[in-house]
């Protein structure tokens, strides 16, 4: 009789336990994990809190940040804040950018459904993802090896087909495909490398962070005859475009 109770309550204090573990593992498993409907929720108060209160307009950049899923671009833990108003880690000492930024680049470049665009700083592939989406093909360029392989990775198998990602110094450009309609730097050169300039068609565009300390992110049309005129839209602050041999 003794022994039977005994047993009773040993397997109470385990049934207990059991729960217990059970309701601990649900609580940090609900704190860690977002459901793709609680992302997509984020995503579109992303895009009108911090997108469209700041002046974004262009109908087809604010549907390209309405349906990119962010979060499948940054590390898994940094996932939980995804939309949040900020840039986040992606390794390596690099960033992905703030929405608004990559939003505010994207309409300033203004790339056509046919465009030809080329970026500097593939870093995440959330940018190219975007432009992808946008133009008619994307060519990447990312100095550090892992996160070339890493994005061109992201990218490929979520289905982003004409975004075409390659490890490479982007100081000497892609000459393979140039001329480039549109040409995007994530990356800020001192100067905007001649280079580059030389692979932008006559007519194209370039957007870029520009500046050693104080950086200006600067629109540079090229007009038929080859000349070009550059407007500074405002001060920013990016991770530097470095060259080969002195990677980050
Ligand atoms: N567009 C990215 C963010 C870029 S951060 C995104 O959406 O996540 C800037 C990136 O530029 C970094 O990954 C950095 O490694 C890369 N970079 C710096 N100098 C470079 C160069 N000379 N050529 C190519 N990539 C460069």
């Amino acid at each position: 009789m003794l022994l039977a109770e005994r047993t009773l309550y040993c397997e109470g204090v385990k049934l207990k336990c059991c729960w217990l573990l059970l309701l601990g593992l649900g609580t940090v498993w609900g704190q860690r994990t977002v459901s793709p409907a609680e992302y997509q929720t984020r995503r579109q108060v992303m895009v009108s809190e911090q997108l469209q209160a700041r002046g974004v307009k262009d109908p087809r950049v604010l549907a390209a940040m309405a349906r990119v899923r962010r979060e499948l671009f940054v590390p898994p833990d940094q996932r939980p804040f995804a939309y949040e108003d900020r840039p986040l880690p992606i390794g390596y000492g690099q960033t992905i950018s703030q929405p608004y930024i990559v939003a505010l680049m994207t309409e300033l470049l203004a790339p056509g459904k046919k465009d030809r665009v080329l970026e500097v700083g593939t870093g995440s592939g959330y940018q190219a993802a975007i432009l992808g989406r946008l133009a008619g093909s994307v060519y990447s360029l990312e100095i550090v090896p892992e996160l070339a392989r890493s994005a061109a990775l992201v990218l490929r198998t979520k289905g982003f087909r004409n975004v075409r990602v390659r490890e490479g110094d982007g100081y000497n450009g892609w000459p393979a495909f140039a001329p480039y309609d549109k040409i995007l730097l994530t990356a800020a050169p001192p100067e905007i490398p001649e280079e580059l300039l030389a692979e932008l068609r006559p007519g194209g565009r370039l957007v870029a962070p520009v500046g050693a300390d104080a950086q200006n992110l600067v629109v540079v049309d090229k007009a038929l005859d080859g000349k070009t005129q550059t407007r500074t839209v405002i001060p920013v602050r990016f991770v530097p475009m470095v060259r080969f041999g002195s990677r980050p």
